[in-house]
């Protein structure tokens, strides 16, 4: 999956769960901008295990970093994109969260923890729907795909994913939005 399905993948499944499952809850803006960015962040944040990814291309001498970073942690697809990747990159946000609070105490990091970890699964599930599969139940060292049948699925970059995957995520985020605009709007509104 390309990096822009993986950012428009994980703001459609924060919607999705905030619309169809969480009941009327009070947000301050700052949670809410801060939520938005923590679920784009854990929706590319998986692809740190390839040297192209966006966050090493951007850097002086990331390149580099990122073939060593790469090698490192077992190369593209391993235990970034598993439920023990999940687990450490949610401690780990969550020990930042908990350092960063005195400075951000406006801001419900229990919310800002989900939208991280709902970008993650929604990267993992995403990267479910190619050829090369995901290894969600690393140190056990198969890899899953949906549909289980290889031939059946994606591949990244190409045309299902520009024609539909991208379209289909653009149409179900709009479609969310305008269902739930009158419940989105109230989010924000506080007693
Ligand atoms: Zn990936």
């Amino acid at each position: 999956m390309t990096g822009r399905t993986h950012d428009l993948a994980a703001i459609t499944a924060l919607l999705a769960v905030v619309c169809l499952f969480v009941p009327i809850y009070n947000l301050s803006l700052s949670t809410l901008l801060i939520a938005i960015l923590a679920n784009q962040i854990g929706g590319i944040l998986p692809d740190i295990d390839q040297p192209t990814a966006p966050l090493w291309r951007n850097l002086p001498v990331g390149k580099t970093i990122g073939r060593i970073f790469d090698k490192s942690i077992g190369g593209h697809r391993f235990i970034t994109h598993s439920l023990l990747g999940i687990a450490l990159f949610g401690f780990l946000f969550w020990t930042l969260l908990t350092f960063l609070h005195p400075i951000m105490s406006n801001v419900d990091n229990v919310v800002v923890w989900w939208a991280f970890i709902i970008g993650i699964i929604s990267h993992l599930i995403m990267d479910s729907f190619t050829k090369e599969g995901v290894p969600w139940l690393l140190p056990l060292p198969m890899k899953f795909g949906l549909p289980p049948v290889k031939a059946l699925r994606m591949t990244t970059g190409k045309a299902v994913e520009t024609l539909l995957v991208f379209p289909g995520l653009v149409i179900a985020s709009g479609l969310l939005i305008a269902t739930h605009y009158n419940y989105l709007l109230q989010l924000l509104h506080h007693v």
